[in-house]
């Protein structure tokens, strides 16, 4: 079973426990070799340097230790928790930790190198890692998930750190986790807002934190639509494939923002669709009460399995898990103008292979997953500085990251051709900077 089982979702998941469980219909999950498809494909058209490449290729530290935790009714379990730190050229390490059954080394080191891609690509001076738990939170209290987040701290406190290795919320993991890891850091090493971002805003956090991950790709959506696609967001029709923090704040920011028409909208249960818009907020106001996408009075239900895909609409969003466009369903999304991967390696390579084919363009997730880790590099730097940034500073500079980004990806199309595909153009710049970091530092 792939992470995208029982990943959480729903606008609620920042103020509880996770509230629902992802079970779209069918998924697979990424493994590592996967995601070095696309930088093997990029390294062939690049003339790199082999001692950079495989230090580039393999992660730098791998790190697993067991947690011993006394539970509840007094029997005492144990949980293998992970840290993988793949690259920290550019900076220090930076990766999510999750909380999920299906954590393992190989799916810690797929998404901690796709962080140190996507960090490169977006100009943000980190490296990637990622960390996580290989635990079904549903069940633990909160006293439990209270002992296994501050044991996973006091194991790896070594290796984590504000100038190290910089956790933030993942998969089942939220603010709430992360105050603990804040706390639990401050205790062992001194005080230390920098070692963890995604706080609360009250305790070091940013202001827009939480919806910056559905900000990021609502920006990385109009960049897109209008400077490669040659279209408007405003009138312009769209599908969002989950609607947990991300898929709900994309919908939302493109929405009321920039006007655009949301036709579909599906989560781990089921789906809504109307041909004439459906009302973003109403509806998050209606899922927040715990209402089923399904019985929202604003549009018609319907089953959120692939046949989700055939709604008519210009814009696909997968923002719910990995893994969900594949090669089983590739085929129904043909009739799309575009796909814009806001979800973490939402479509598999072979699915990324039928769309090119078809020329169906497709915003790679390292670009348009970016706005929570800018806002985290903000945050970050604010706890290094002392001070709290206002919001319209965050939106100004998500934007400016954001738009310099696709500055650059569209500099490296220019260079190759119209052919390169936006995911290999991202690849490509990563890389660059990558081998620029490592010759300038010297390596022996
Ligand atoms: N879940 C994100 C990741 O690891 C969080 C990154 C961050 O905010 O630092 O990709």
């Amino acid at each position: 079973a792939g992470l995208a089982k029982f990943a959480s979702c729903g606008p609620t998941l920042q103020r509880a426990a996770p509230v629902c469980f992802q079970r779209f219909c069918t998924t697979t999950t990424p493994t590592y070799g996967q995601t070095s498809v696309y930088v093997k494909e990029a390294l062939n058209i690049l003339d790199f340097d082999p001692q950079i490449e495989k230090a580039i290729l393999n992660p730098d530290r791998e790190v697993k230790v067991n947690l011993v935790i006394p539970m509840d009714n007094g029997e005492v379990n144990m949980y293998d928790a992970y840290r993988v730190q793949h690259n920290n050229v550019l900076g220090p390490f930076k990766g999510g930790i999750i909380f999920h059954p299906a954590v393992n080394l190989e799916n810690m080191r797929s998404l901690a190198s796709l962080n140190t891609w996507k960090f490169a690509l977006l100009n943000v001076q980190f490296g990637g890692s990622k960390g996580g738990v290989a635990v079904d939170p549903r069940t633990l209290s909160d006293r439990e998930m209270e002992k296994l987040t501050r044991k996973y701290v006091q194991a790896l406190q070594e290796v984590i750190g504000p100038r190290t290795d910089i956790p933030a919320p993942d998969i089942n993991t939220s603010e709430k986790h992360m105050a603990w890891i804040f706390d639990q850091y401050s205790k062992l090493r001194g005080f230390a807002p920098a070692a963890v971002t995604g706080k609360p805003q009250w305790l070091h956090g940013i202001v827009g934190r939480d919806s910056a991950g559905g900000r990021g790709a609502a920006y990385a959506t109009r960049e897109f639509m209008t400077r490669t696609l040659r279209r408007k967001v405003a009138g312009s029709t769209f599908l969002i494939q989950g609607f947990g923090k991300l898929g709900s704040w994309t919908a939302q920011i493109l929405q009321q923002e920039m006007g655009a028409k949301i036709v579909g909208v599906s989560c781990s249960e089921t789906a809504v669709y109307n041909e004439d818009g459906l009302d973003i907020a109403a509806l998050r106001n209606h899922v927040a009460q715990g209402g089923l996408l399904k019985d929202f009075p604003g549009g018609t239900g319907v089953s959120n399995c692939d046949t989700f895909l055939d709604i008519p609409a210009d814009v696909l969003i997968p923002c719910a898990v990995d893994g969900t466009i594949h090669k089983g369903n590739v085929e129904r999304c043909l009739h799309l103008k575009a796909i814009v991967e806001a979800a973490n390696s939402a479509l598999t390579p072979d699915a990324d292979m039928v769309l090119r084919q078809h020329g169906i363009p497709v915003l790679p997730d390292i670009f348009a997953n970016g706005g929570a880790v800018i806002v985290s590099f903000f945050e970050w730097v604010q706890n290094n500085q002392n001070l709290q940034w206002e919001e319209d500073e965050v939106k100004r500079e998500l934007d400016r990251y954001l738009t310099d980004a696709y500055d650059a990806l569209l500099r490296e199309q220019q260079q190759y051709g119209s052919s390169l595909s936006l995911r290999t153009a991202g690849y490509l710049v990563a890389l660059k900077r990558l081998q620029r970091a490592e010759l300038v530092r010297g390596h022996s």
